[in-house]
């Protein structure tokens, strides 16, 4: 199975897709850029194939033909465009790459290359997201010592809850006292709207990895029920025209 965004899907020229773990493990990875994720924030700018393996956690290309992607478990898959269909960006964001700023630095991809920020479109797939994400209270400490800390100081309460946040059967039972549950996706919108994307441009597929066994891989998970290691491929790629003066 995959899934797909409207707001991506209506670009002329750009496909996309987020695979789930059983399209991703027969999907051919040597069709996409090949990096190595690190949890850091840089961003490849891809114009032709490096000699040695990028360690970066994104991809951003103007060049048609060439699918670009990331693997994710529980962080965020983010895939970019820019409405003209010029540019595409593949990004992982988990906490550590999000509190660092690789939003703000997939963003500055776009508009180093004159795309307003207004004119992206972003489609997030599947993630953890607060029903399963638990962590100590001390978590809070470790992002106030973030570059996001003013993010963080401003929106702790949306960021950070008491309780889990619809939970279902398959969700993650809370396994510390005094824990509190980190709502990832909040805090990645905080910094696409800081970066100056509209809420409008932004798809999000609510779907979590920890809940979705059959489907998704989640690295949480795994830790909780010792099982196979699964992941999933989002995948993005340029058409041969665009509407933009860049092509
Ligand atoms: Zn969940």
């Amino acid at each position: 199975m995959a899934w797909f965004s409207r707001l991506l899907a209506d670009i002329p020229g750009v496909r996309h897709a987020f695979l789930d773990v059983h399209e991703s493990s027969v999907f051919d990875k040597s069709r996409i850029v090949d990096i190595k994720q690190v949890h850091g924030t840089d961003i490849l700018n891809f114009t032709t194939t490096p000699h040695s393996r990028p360690h970066v956690d994104g991809v951003f290309t103007s060049v048609s033909g060439q699918q670009i992607g990331i693997v994710t478990a529980d962080c965020l898959p983010l895939l970019m465009a820019s409405r003209d269909g010029c540019f595409v960006a593949s990004v992982h964001a988990g906490w550590q790459g999000t509190a660092q700023g690789i939003i703000q630095q997939s963003v500055k991809r776009f508009t180093d290359a004159g795309i307003d920020a207004a004119d992206i479109v972003v489609a997030i797939g599947p993630h953890i997201r607060p029903c399963c994400y638990e962590v100590s209270s001390s978590f809070l400490d470790v992002l106030l010592a973030t570059p996001s800390a003013e993010q963080v100081r401003q929106h702790q309460q949306k960021l950070f809850l008491n309780v889990p946040r619809n939970s279902n059967a398959h969700s993650a039972r809370a396994r510390e006292e005094n824990s509190l549950w980190f709502d990832l996706p909040a805090f990645c919108q905080v910094h696409l709207q800081v970066a100056g994307i509209r809420s409008a441009n932004v798809d999000w597929l609510e779907k979590c990895t920890y809940c979705a066994p059959k489907e998704l891989g989640s690295y949480r998970r795994r830790t909780h029920f010792p099982a196979t290691k699964t992941q999933q491929v989002s995948v993005i790629v340029r058409g041969s025209e665009c509407s933009g003066l860049s092509t």
